[in-house]
């Protein structure tokens, strides 16, 4: 179901149509790598935003000016109930402030680490709503690259949301051989997200960073015999994170077609607890 698009913080609200005195700024949510994300409501139409607030000398000392904006232009042109909004964006002489859709119930992350680990209904729910959200940002020409537990954020249904990043666990085969990847690495990941959705630890969980990604590039997968994850939730594990060869890996459509996620997921996306 489509949200109500907020009274005034219409896609096209340009960076030059806000600035803070707009707000009324309210708890943080979360830091982020260059700067911290609040609470905030916009005064007039008592609208609740996310705000995340970047620090320009950050983004100055690292050089990120281009591919800030390029990731600010991206996520405002994405329209998809399950990737979150960029309303808009404007800036001061020291800061650039993002206003975004507020996420309610915040990072899956946090849900998984209280929870253990997930049901296959609720990992299935899960993999199926952000496999919709690929489908959509590879339709756009969006690769994510950068799937994780900390950048998929919760709404008040449990559907998913996500926004950028980068850990080891969560590397491809080919990015850690620095081959060129393609839209497959995103297929990947979610067979790993799967995976650490099901047991509660990534599958190539190791002491050291290097061990993390010989393990990554051996392919060395293992199912420990608890939370009696099903045959069938192997499967897809293995069609998607266990092949080095990124062109047999299960197309995001066919992910959605798999019986695991047939059987399992709530077709609303509505998580079941
Ligand atoms: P960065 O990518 O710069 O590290 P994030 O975008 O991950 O920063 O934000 C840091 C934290 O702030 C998140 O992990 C989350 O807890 C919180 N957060 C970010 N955006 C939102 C949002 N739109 N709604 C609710 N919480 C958010």
């Amino acid at each position: 179901m489509a949200r109500p698009e907020p009274p005034k913080l219409t896609p096209e609200a340009s960076k030059k149509d806000w600035s803070i005195s707009d707000f009324e700024i309210g708890r943080p949510l979360g830091k982020g790598k260059f700067g911290c994300v609040y609470l905030a409501r916009e005064i007039k139409s008592r609208y609740i935003v996310a705000f995340k607030v970047i620090f320009k000398e950050q983004i100055e000392k690292y050089k990120l000016h281009h591919q800030l904006r390029r990731e600010m232009e991206i996520q405002n042109a994405l329209r998809h109930p399950n990737v979150l909004r960029l309303y808009g964006w404007f800036d001061d002489s020291v800061r650039i402030f993002l206003i975004l859709e507020y996420a309610h119930n915040g990072e899956l992350f946090k849900e998984l680490r209280e929870a253990g680990h997930f049901s296959e209904k609720q990992a299935a729910t899960y993999i199926s709503s952000l496999t919709q959200a690929l489908i959509y940002c590879h339709e756009n020409h969006v690769i994510h690259r950068d799937i994780k537990l900390e950048n998929l954020l919760l709404d008040n249904e449990g559907s998913k949301r996500h926004t950028i990043c980068g850990t080891p666990d969560y590397f491809v085969p080919e990015m850690v051989e620095n081959k060129t990847h393609d839209y497959a690495v995103d297929n990947w990941t979610l067979g790993v997200l799967c995976y650490e959705l099901l047991y509660g630890v990534p599958p190539f969980e190791a002491k050291s960073q290097r061990d993390t990604f010989k393990r990554i590039i051996n392919v060395d997968l293992s199912f420990p015999s608890t939370h009696g994850v099903t045959d069938e939730a192997k499967d897809l594990i293995c069609k998607d994170a266990s092949l080095n060869d990124s062109s047999k890996r299960l197309s995001l459509e066919k992910i959605l077609e798999h019986p695991w996620i047939v059987k399992n997921a709530h077709p609303e996306g509505i998580c079941p607890k």
